[in-house]
């Protein structure tokens, strides 16, 4: 049976592209290896303003804390604190959000086959053979299968080098004496995240995540990710605390791709591509929510307008996401984020004492969430 749509990967942005592009009425199939799509890897937390933008405000259902209050630290131990009542950071329950998103895509009638693999594909004949199945055909493809791009790289999207590539890993813990109300990242140490950083977000009732990631260039020889985040707990987190889900990851740390959309020779068949597939995570915070949710949206609205798709993603997003790779790495040393830290605390304790809002928000504003 030939399709409308067929998009490869069932987390944030092809159940968000999912729900759009059969909410316009095209028949859709979405196909993933995973048997839950409640499964996910990821700290959870997403800023109020992009999942409004991208078609989903925060709801109680989803989301089980908003933070206000931000704690930065340097690699030396300079603190950072910034709070900015008009920027939340939600803590979502990213499993029930994904399940959500689920139901309304079926609700609004895409077919969805788990447990199914996206092989070969050939943009030229319209077709994407489905590992130990049959070929589908449709118009239009749309790869949200994450850093893998599996259908963008035989494409031509190339393979992302270790200098792009950030290794991400987390414990979600139960564990006492950590804030509850802020959330915190300790940037740049080599000990625990060479060329990134480390996080604390609460979740709410005893639990955090807690995790340690860098680029994986800058890796020291021999050591596994697993190994990162226990150096970080060991450092941070007070008493033994209770493991209870380990997640380890890549992440694409690179600009956003230059064609996220492409037609087949004759036009007739075009691939989109949404989400960490087309390199949209924003790189100085290793962000991806907001960015998956929203390309999600913008490529099931406009599966039948490649070009479209490609100029409201550049206009909508790129911008920021350029600046934000610039920024990391113009900031990839400790040194180099040392110095930042002394300037921006020295330039903002001047400022503080005349605009103190103004001046907390900006603290925020720097991360380019
Ligand atoms: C440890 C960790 C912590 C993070 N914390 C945050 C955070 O706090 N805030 C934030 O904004 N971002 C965070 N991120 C990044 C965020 O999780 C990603 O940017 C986001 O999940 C991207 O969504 P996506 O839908 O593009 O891809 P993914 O969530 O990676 O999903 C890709 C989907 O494609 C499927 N797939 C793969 N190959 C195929 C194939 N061949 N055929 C079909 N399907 C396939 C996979 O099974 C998966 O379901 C974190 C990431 C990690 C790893």
């Amino acid at each position: 049976m030939g399709y409308d749509v067929v998009i490869a990967g069932g987390s944030l942005a092809g159940l968000s592209a999912a729900i759009h592009c059969a909410g316009k009425g095209a028949r859709a199939l979405l196909v993933d290896p995973k048997a839950d799509l409640g499964m996910f890897k990821c700290a959870e937390g997403a800023m109020e303003g992009s999942l409004s933008r991208a078609g989903f405000p925060p709801s109680p259902e989803w989301v089980t804390l908003g933070l206000y209050k931000l704690r930065m630290v340097s690699p030396a131990g300079r603190v950072l604190d910034a709070r900015n009542r008009y920027k939340k950071l939600c803590m979502l329950d990213r499993t029930k959000l994904q399940l959500k998103m689920l139901g309304m895509a079926k609700d609004r009638g895409c077919e969805v086959r788990t447990g199914v693999r996206a092989g070969r594909f050939d943009l030229e004949s319209g077709t994407l053979q489905l590992a130990g199945g049959e070929p589908v055909g449709a118009r239009t493809f749309i790869d949200a299968t994450g850093t893998a791009a599996a259908l963008g790289r035989q494409c031509g999207v190339p393979r992302l080098s270790r200098d792009c590539l950030a290794i991400v890993a987390q414990w979600t813990m139960r564990a006492t004496g950590l804030e509850e109300d802020s959330y915190q990242l300790y940037f740049g140490s080599t000990h625990h995240s060479p060329g990134g950083y480390s996080w604390i977000f609460p979740k709410g009732k005893g639990l955090f995540n807690v995790g340690a990631g860098g680029l994986a260039s800058r890796m020291p020889k021999g050591i596994l990710p697993r190994e990162l985040v226990e150096r970080f707990i060991r450092d941070r987190v007070p008493g033994p605390g209770k493991r209870l889900r380990f997640v380890a990851s890549f992440l694409p740390c690179c600009p956003p791709l230059e064609r996220p959309a492409m037609k087949s020779a004759d036009g007739r068949h075009s691939l989109l591509l949404a989400g960490d597939a087309a390199r949209l995570c924003v790189a100085s915070v290793q962000a991806g929510i907001g960015s998956a949710l929203q390309s999600g949206r913008w490529a099931g609205e406009n599966w039948d307008a490649p070009e479209k798709y490609q100029a409201v993603l550049k206009e909508g997003m790129y911008r920021r996401l350029h600046a934000s790779h610039r920024f990391k790495m113009g900031i990839l040393s400790d040194g180099d984020l040392e110095g930042l830290f002394r300037r921006t605390i020295r330039s903002m304790g001047i400022l503080h004492k005349l605009f103190p809002a103004w001046v907390e928000e900006r603290a925020v504003d720097l991360l380019g969430f």
